[in-house]
């Protein structure tokens, strides 16, 4: 099953990915986690992507496409993977539909998770991620058992810089010029499901399962 998350920053794409990687264990793909990782062990992507970052603006797609190219053709990815933040821009969707179709493969659903913009701006502040392992929580909606702890692996959670109110908004504005017409784009291919991503996350992950399963 090979599986694209699409939604705004925010909308919970990453909580998704992570529960639906556990139930059909396949990998999960974040662009945002591999950037992370790289700014972390300061490589020379990390420090290219790290200016864009910063700004709440999107990486070039040079830097972007033939990692994850290279990425879906490793071994763990042969049942199927769930791809978390790309493609972002039509020229990225272009990118990957090319590879794939040399694969002789395709996508089979991409998933767009829908919350309107007015409550991103709450998700984003209370979000807090794990430097660990990338696992991300909310103060309010999806408190931590041990505050500040990663459930998962224990180590410390951050209010990551790019989470704060001056960086959302332009997040948000980048995403409805550049990856909002990636809607469209996989309507057009008949992959495209919606849900609903206001409700309680298990709620989302429930009718996600049974879009895959219907
Ligand atoms: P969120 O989950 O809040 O949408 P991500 O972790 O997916 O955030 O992305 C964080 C930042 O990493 C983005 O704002 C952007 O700068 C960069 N990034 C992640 N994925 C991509 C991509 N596919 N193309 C370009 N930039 C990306
Ligand atoms: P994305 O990957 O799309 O940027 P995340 O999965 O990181 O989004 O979720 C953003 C924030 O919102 C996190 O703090 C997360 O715990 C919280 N969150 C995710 N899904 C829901 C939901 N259905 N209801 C309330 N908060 C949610
Ligand atoms: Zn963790």
């Amino acid at each position: 099953m090979k599986i694209i998350m699409l939604g705004a920053p925010g909308a919970g794409k990453g909580t998704q990915a992570k529960m639906l990687a556990d139930k059909y264990e396949i990998p999960h793909i974040s662009t945002g986690d591999i950037f992370r990782a790289n700014i972390k062990n300061e490589t020379e992507l990390g420090k290219k992507a790290k200016e864009y970052m910063d700004k709440g603006l999107l990486v070039p797609d040079e830097l972007t496409c033939n990692l994850v190219v290279d990425r879906i053709q490793q071994e763990d990815c042969k049942k199927g993977y769930i791809l978390d933040g790309f493609p972002r821009t039509i020229p990225q969707a272009e990118a990957l539909d090319k590879a794939l179709t040399e694969l002789n493969d395709k996508i089979d659903y991409a998933i767009n998770v829908e919350v309107p913009d007015e409550n991103i701006v709450g998700r984003m502040s209370g979000r807090r991620a794990c430097v660990g392992c990338g696992a991300t929580y909310h103060i309010v909606y999806n408190p931590t058992k041990e505050e500040g702890i990663c459930d998962r692996c224990g180590k410390e959670l951050i209010l990551r810089d790019d989470d704060k109110p001056e960086t959302v908004q332009k997040r948000l504005n980048v995403y409805h010029e550049q990856t909002q017409p990636l809607i469209d784009f996989y309507k057009n291919k008949g992959v495209l499901k919606e849900v609903d991503g206001t409700v309680d996350m298990n709620d989302v992950f429930n009718a996600i399962v049974k879009v895959l399963e219907s």
